[in-house]
């Protein structure tokens, strides 16, 4: 047992200790790999528009310091804990030295439910999660991001509050801010671009036509919506969406633009439409050659991977299939083709590294040239790990998570242990 533990936590842990096997790294380092560095548990309280005063928890998990400062998300759901915030950041640090970015991984959010929130409230509430956290981030120490429950605009928030406190415009605090706030074009696009782009790339490896081909997105929120609307402009006709509030099914294809508009609107999926709505419970297995996860994590398990009917999962959202469930999809590799998390929605990281190095050297890049360098990343990647899945028979998440431990595990050594 640890401060941490739990299921996000402890499915993470698990992850771990299979990579750690398969490289035969000594039981003594293993602690050192995976433990984080530092976690900070702060309280927030804000003024509620009915004059009372509520406090909400909030976290930061820092998971190593090896490689440069650490980055990651901040998540805003009912469903946050330091266990989860944890894993995440876990899984930030895997992801950051598979694509080669000179990052340690971390993760942040909140306990609360923005929707249960007004505007002015969310407001008070990013600020002070940021006021509170300034004594542990810095764009030399801890850079956060956008993740489930946020958006540019809390992004230009935490800026502003961090920017007001030192009395100087810093927008390499954050990454994922509106570009008319120091963004960068093509972050807000990043994710689901990335996802989008590995699909594809995938299914030209299987001969798939993208005109006959089919897609299904758990999750229409900036990744599965961008993902979708990529995969629908490629061709690719998306027969299911899916979010918090239901399902929707059209075998003929949903027309992705208008249901952008329609979440645009109202926030999401519900009142789209009552003949077109579907079973959520459901969504995962429809036969599809492509099957997005980009909502929460542990929604893929042993049962679903049983009878998933996609030849291709490309997983937008971070840890969304269990331990358990992974030894189900390696049984059946040659059927279904994984495109795991920390290498398909790590565009979104990508793109973030390079709002940073804009924003450090004040010097910003057309859209053209953000995509053709997130691509590249990613294509390398990609390459690297089907070389190591190929050369080792292994399983796609066994080589991916191995190129990330090794690549941090070899630094951690070459430092040496201080003192
Ligand atoms: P978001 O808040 O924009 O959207 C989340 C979506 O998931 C919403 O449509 C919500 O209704 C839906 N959802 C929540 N619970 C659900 C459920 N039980 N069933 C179906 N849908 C559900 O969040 P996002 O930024 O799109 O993040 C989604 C996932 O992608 C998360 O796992 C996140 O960690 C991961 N991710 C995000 C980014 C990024 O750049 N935003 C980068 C990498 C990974």
């Amino acid at each position: 047992m640890t401060i941490y533990s739990g299921p996000v936590f402890d499915m993470a842990s698990q992850q771990f200790s299979v990579i750690a096997d398969h490289l035969s790294i000594p039981i003594n380092e293993r602690d050192r790999l995976l433990m984080p560095k530092r976690a900070i548990t702060i309280s927030c309280p804000i003024h509620r528009d009915d004059g009372t005063t509520a406090v909400f928890e909030g976290y930061r998990v820092q998971h190593h310091l090896t490689l440069g400062p650490t980055k990651g998300g901040t998540r805003f759901a009912g469903s946050v804990d330091l266990g989860e915030v944890a894993a995440l950041a876990i899984w930030m640090s895997w992801k950051c030295a598979l694509v080669g970015l000179p990052y340690g991984g971390a993760k942040g959010g909140i306990g609360v439910d923005p929707a249960s929130l007004s505007k002015r409230e969310l407001e008070s509430l990013s600020r002070r999660y940021m006021q509170e956290m300034i004594p542990f981030v810095g764009p030399h120490t801890d850079i956060m991001a956008p993740d489930m429950g946020t958006n540019e605009q809390v992004m230009a928030w935490f800026m502003d509050t961090y920017s007001m406190y030192h009395g100087r415009t810093v927008t390499e605090i954050v990454t994922g801010k509106p570009v008319s706030a120091g963004g960068t074009l093509g972050r807000r696009e990043a994710t689901g671009r990335g996802v989008a782009y590995l699909a594809r790339r995938v299914m030209s490896d299987l001969s798939i036509n993208l005109s006959d081909a089919t897609a299904v997105i758990q999750g229409f929120g900036n990744v599965g919506s961008i993902a979708a609307l990529e995969l629908s402009n490629m061709g690719v006709r998306i027969i299911a969406v899916s979010d918090h509030t239901g399902a929707l099914y059209r075998a003929a294809g949903l027309d992705v633009p208008d249901l952008i508009k329609h979440v645009s609107a109202h926030g999401n999926l519900a009142g789209y439409s009552n003949e077109l709505s579907y079973d959520p419970a459901n969504i995962l297995t429809l036969p599809c050659d492509v099957l997005v996860p980009a909502a929460i994590e542990r929604v893929i398990d042993a049962k679903a991977a049983d009878e998933l009917r996609c030849r291709i999962v490309a997983e937008g959202a971070n840890g969304p299939t269990t331990p358990e469930a992974d030894l189900v999809l390696e049984r059946r590799q040659k059927e279904i083709f994984l495109i795991p998390d920390i290498l398909c929605n790590s565009g979104g990281v990508i793109v973030s590294y390079f709002e940073w190095v804009q924003d450090l050297q004040q010097l910003f890049w057309e859209e053209d040239e953000v995509m053709r360098r997130e691509f590249q990343i990613l294509d390398r990647a990609f390459d690297q790990m089907t070389l190591r899945a190929k050369r080792d028979r292994i399983f796609n998440r066994t080589a991916a998570m191995s190129i990330g431990v090794e690549r941090v595990r070899a630094a951690k050594n070459m430092r040496g242990l201080f003192p």
